[in-house]
């Protein structure tokens, strides 16, 4: 059984201020869900207030991208020990980094490992364009991200990260446009494409392992019906993520029934 999993993705939102009232209001509720993981990733600039806002309870903290050098001459970047300083979780290969600021599969790849290095649980973000989606190239897209953004980790992995990697389906044409995916063709893209590209990666046991999330306008009234699919162990909720009613809902809809 894998335990549900939720992560807010609060994107370029939130001063400090306002990233510390968001969480004193959102703590109390989520707390009492234990049944579901559930993560808050803010800007870098509130993740200290945060972490101190959430001493205490079970939720976890995560940046929203990484550099994977430890150190040195990379103006405006984070070291992936800087963020394992505050962070159990890092967001990486989300669809606006690669598509805004250049990331690659093999610059995901390099982070993904440098995260498992560090005792950090990586978020690691795939998904097709529309365009891609609508040529009939899902598959293809979506498993050579899987094989170059993971490849080459398989003895961290082995070494008891499998646990610690979450996986985010997150089709870029459904990610803040309000039309999500549905939830049987998101549950076929993880089953058919992701779990068995996990296998021929690192094997089958690790494959039933690894959390698969799904990630587009998840919503209080639609992620139900995205939980309900068994290949779905959870989401990585972007807009909704900022709206307490809404993220707490989704939140309760990923307890197990
Ligand atoms: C995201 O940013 O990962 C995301 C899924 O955004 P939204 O929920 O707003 O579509």
């Amino acid at each position: 059984m894998r335990k549900s999993f939720v992560a807010g993705n609060w994107k370029m939102n939130k001063t400090v201020a306002e990233a510390r009232q968001l969480v004193s209001e959102l703590v109390p509720g989520l707390q009492s869900i234990e049944a579901v993981d559930k993560v808050l990733c803010p800007p870098f600039t509130s993740l200290l207030a945060v972490a101190a806002l959430l001493e205490g309870t079970d939720i976890g903290l995560g940046a929203q991208n990484m550099h994977w050098e430890l150190s040195g001459a990379f103006t405006g970047e984070v070291s992936p020990s800087m963020v394992a300083e505050l962070c159990r979780y890092v967001i990486l290969g989300h669809s606006e980094r690669r598509t805004y600021f250049g990331e690659t599969d093999e610059s995901v790849n390099q982070k993904v490992r440098a995260a498992l290095v560090h005792g950090l649980a990586p978020i690691v973000c795939v998904g097709e364009t529309l365009e891609e989606n609508e040529s009939g190239r899902t598959s293809e897209v979506v498993s050579r991200q899987i094989r170059l953004g993971l490849a080459d980790i398989k003895d961290l992995v082995d070494s008891g990260g499998a646990g610690s990697l979450v996986i985010a389906y997150e089709p870029i044409w459904a990610i803040g446009t309000g039309r999500a995916s549905t939830p049987a063709d998101a549950s076929k893209v993880i089953g058919e494409v992701i779990r068995p590209a996990l296998s021929e990666l690192f094997d089958e046991q690790t494959a039933q392992v690894v959390r698969i999330l799904y990630g587009g306008s998840v919503k209080g009234n639609n992620a139900a019906e995205f939980f309900a699919e068994n290949e779905i162990d959870g989401a990585l909720v972007g807009g909704a993520s900022l709206k307490v009613a809404d993220f707490t809902q989704i939140v309760q809809a990923a307890t197990p029934q």
